[in-house]
């Protein structure tokens, strides 16, 4: 079987009416386990955000007129495609992120659920009849958006770009999608070489991966009418604040530091797997990642030492020739960072109870204690594998210490008694809360986002993207014209 994703076909380019090459040159992209190059991308610039809004705009319109059938048809394939190339798809997410195989293996899952369920949407009802006091016919009824742009992160490329990409395709849509100059392939060059197998016409989907430049021409230009934007609260600001000012539609998901409580009921060995998975998984490189672990003084001492315990004997190494529970983190600045915020809250007090130490991009998962909430690695979002521990002595200190956070995606509250940990969950705001699981979930169906400075504009997943990349029209219809009093 002929390989799906062949470096050489997108060598140096972007995919922007075929494979072209871009204005802005071509970089390696780097393995970050072995620091090999897997291949080249084209580096777009303005240019060739210009082009390719010009040529979506144009492709745009016949798709919109195309039967619900046939852009589901499409959508529908673009699945099966996945599906068929699951192995290879996931392969590339593994080398090209880091990413662990089992990990790897849900992310290519749900971009595929991504495909299907975007299918479905496309033979959605496209409206409501509104109630009149008028003889007439009032209707509600969604029009494509027009242009989508999307720009996403690092970290979880595939799904975070198609979770738009898909829906909005379905939708009537053409998109620009600007995936990070990091990982292009999984982020990027794979949905491209998925919906041109799936037979979408040509024109209506760019994958253009650049930096901020092209990101801030893609925000700007008039043909652009919506942005889905994924990624960092400082740069969803800067995008939030250009397209409000560019009058642009912009959807926000950014970052996260979401709390994981245990309460005194919770049991403490489950307790402790869930706190680790939400903590290591993906290296802790994940929006919705357990940043804070708020455990009741009666279980700390024990959920402490058996998370460090857990910590301690997880394999860290190359995912794609090792049996590993955690990868590399993506690059030398992310590992920075990441080591920064460890070490300058050890420096402020913090006892480090495992971990704290790397090889290379290698980072052991890390536990600490005793941590205060003005320390560094509680106060911001670490995005590593980093699990800081503080403790707290009743429900109504829990839901303070939780909801004392400028973010507002994930929530996690494991407790013996379900609606005990229901009633906590209603007083923390937060787009996402689970009762009894720990803060990493996603579903093609369930309406995904955060609060505060985790996100604004719609939710992705299921019925809430026709909100996100449609438009609603106001329409009315009468026999005959009425007469007027002048
Ligand atoms: P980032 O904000 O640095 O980059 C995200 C994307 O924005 C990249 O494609 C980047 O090239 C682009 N970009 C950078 N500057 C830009 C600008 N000025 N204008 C337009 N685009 C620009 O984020 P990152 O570090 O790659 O990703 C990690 C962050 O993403 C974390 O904060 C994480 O929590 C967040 N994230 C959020 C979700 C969610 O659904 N809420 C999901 C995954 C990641």
């Amino acid at each position: 079987m002929t390989a799906l994703i062949d470096p050489s076909t997108f060598n140096g380019t972007v995919y922007s009416g075929g494979w072209v090459a871009p204005s802005g040159g071509d970089i390696p992209i780097i393995e970050p386990a072995t620091g090999d190059e897997l291949g080249r991308t084209g580096v777009a610039d303005e240019s060739d955000v210009d082009k390719a809004a010009a040529s979506a705009a144009a492709a745009q319109k016949d798709w919109a007129a195309a039967t619900f059938q046939d852009r589901a048809a499409v959508l529908r394939r673009a699945g099966t495609v996945i599906e068929q190339n699951f192995a290879e798809l996931t392969t590339w997410v593994v080398r090209e992120t880091g990413a662990v195989r089992g990990p790897a293996e849900f992310f290519v899952g749900l971009a595929l659920q991504e495909c299907y369920e975007a299918a479905a949407l496309a033979s959605q009802p496209p409206g409501q009849i509104l109630p009149t006091i008028q003889p007439r016919l009032s209707l509600l009824k969604r029009v494509p958006a027009g242009v989508v742009g999307v720009i996403s992160p690092f970290n979880v490329p595939l799904v975070l770009s198609i979770r738009s990409v898909a829906p909005a395709l379905a939708l009537g849509n053409a998109v620009v999608l600007k995936p990070d100059l990091r990982t292009p392939v999984s982020g990027g060059f794979s949905i491209a070489r998925v919906f041109s197998e799936a037979g979408l016409p040509e024109g209506l989907l760019h994958v253009l991966p650049g930096g901020a430049d092209a990101g801030t021409a893609l925000v700007t230009d008039p043909r652009v009418r919506v942005i889905s934007f994924t990624g960092s609260t400082a740069v969803g600001r800067a995008v939030g604040e250009l397209g409000a000012r560019h009058l642009k539609r912009v959807h926000l998901e950014l970052g996260g530091n979401s709390a994981l409580i245990v309460l005194d009921d919770a049991d403490v060995e489950r307790a402790v797997s869930a706190g680790a998975w939400g903590s290591f998984l993906h290296q802790g490189q994940v929006c919705m990642t357990a940043g804070r672990h708020l455990v009741h003084e009666r279980v700390a001492e024990s959920y402490v030492e058996a998370l460090a315990e857990h910590a301690g004997r997880l394999p860290v190494g190359n995912p794609n020739t090792d049996e590993v529970a955690l990868g590399p983190l993506i690059d030398e600045s992310q590992l920075s960072k990441v080591h920064g915020l460890v070490t300058s809250t050890v420096d402020a007090g913090a006892r480090l109870v495992s971990g704290g130490t790397h090889e290379g991009l290698f980072y052991r998962p890390t536990v600490l204690d005793q941590v205060s909430t003005d320390m560094p690695a509680y106060a911001n979002e670490v995005f590593g594998p980093v699990a800081p521990v503080v403790r707290f002595g009743d429900d109504d200190e829990a839901v303070a210490l939780a909801s004392a956070s400028e973010y507002g995606l994930s929530l996690s509250i494991l407790t013996g008694d379900a609606m005990r940990g229901l009633a906590l969950a209603e007083r923390i705001p937060t787009g996402i809360a689970h009762i009894n699981d720990q803060t990493v979930h996603d579903e093609a169906v369930a309406p995904f986002g955060g609060v505060a400075a985790s996100g604004t504009g719609a939710r992705f997943g299921g019925l809430s993207n026709l909100d996100a990349f449609t438009e609603s029209r106001w329409i009315t219809v009468r026999g005959e014209i009425p007469a007027y009093p002048f």
